[in-house]
């Protein structure tokens, strides 16, 4: 089917592109920072597959960035954007500006609660506040929503919107996808843009490391020595340092002895922080 792209900038433009709330049909959402890539294209193709109307957000959310971070320099190129989505058969993009969304006095944000200043939240005080409150607001600005689709790449913001779902009664289905990767294993990112061709070749040791961990599980490793392995391989390269890399339970609590976990990561390359996670079986002792 031939769809035509809606561009919406504005909440008014919004609410005419949409279909009405309340009437039928599902509404899909993929909410992005732009600089869309395939990871976001696999995320909007999740979207189309269930549901009438998929709508895609594209905004530079400026309450998720510390004041040491990247905000100014976040690549922003919407023409190119609005060609993946027509692509992808998107029905309406909401683009907005900074002060649509942002109309109150701000002083009333999402708490995310213990798990928002651990891991990613350790390192960027108030990001996870950020995220979640203008995840809730567009929600809300779209009317309803019937599926939101997030992710795995950012694990830790995938669980605390989540989180929140339950936690506040959204209507709204979470929905988690895989990462999407580069052939050798690099998770796509916006950021990725940023590597220099030396930088680029050294990010690999990331989603190695990781890798790395997955395979010492499969081996019999307990937690620990998985961990160890990913951690010795992120020191094989100098021009990388880590900010945390931690095993944790599948939820992000306690890692276990034994069953589904999670480990991630986040690395400095020169300006460049990236981050990472994958899947880990613990086999436990027999
Ligand atoms: P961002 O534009 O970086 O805020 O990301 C928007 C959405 O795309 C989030 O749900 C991300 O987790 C997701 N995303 C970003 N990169 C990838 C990737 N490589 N694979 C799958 N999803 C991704």
């Amino acid at each position: 089917m031939t769809r035509t792209l809606v561009v919406a900038t504005n909440r008014q433009e919004l609410a005419t592109a949409l279909p009405p709330v309340g009437g039928t049909g599902d509404v899909g959402l993929v909410m992005t920072m732009g600089a869309l890539h395939a990871g976001h294209a696999a995320l909007i193709r999740a979207a189309r597959q269930q549901n009438d109307t998929v709508v895609v957000t594209v905004f530079v959310n400026p309450t998720q960035f510390g004041p040491s971070e990247d905000f100014g320099r976040y690549p922003r190129n919407l023409d190119a954007d609005l060609a993946v989505c027509a692509d992808e058969g998107v029905d309406v993009v909401f683009a907005p500006a900074t002060a649509e969304v942002y109309r109150g006095r701000g002083e009333v944000t999402i708490h995310p609660g213990p798990l928002g200043d651990q891991l990613e939240g350790a390192v960027r005080p108030g990001h996870f506040a950020g995220v979640l409150t203008v995840v809730h607001k567009l929600l809300h600005i779209l009317g309803h929503v019937d599926r939101a689709y997030f992710g795995e790449k950012d694990y830790q913001q995938f669980v605390l919107v989540q989180r929140m779902a339950a936690d506040l009664d959204l209507p709204t289905q979470i929905v988690g996808r895989p990462t999407v990767r580069e052939a050798d294993g690099l998770a796509l990112s916006s950021r990725n843009r940023y590597l220099s061709v030396d930088a680029r070749a050294a990010a690999t040791a990331l989603p190695r490391a990781l890798a790395a961990a997955v395979a010492a599980a499969e081996s019999g490793a307990d937690g620990a020595a998985a961990t160890a392995v990913a951690a010795s391989v992120l020191r094989e390269s100098p021009e990388l340092s880590a900010d945390y890399l931690e095993l944790r339970s599948a939820d992000l609590g306690p890692a276990p002895e034994r069953g589904p976990a999670r480990l991630l990561s986040a690395v400095r390359l020169g300006p460049t922080r990236l981050i990472d996670n994958v899947a880990v079986t613990l086999r436990g002792t027999p």
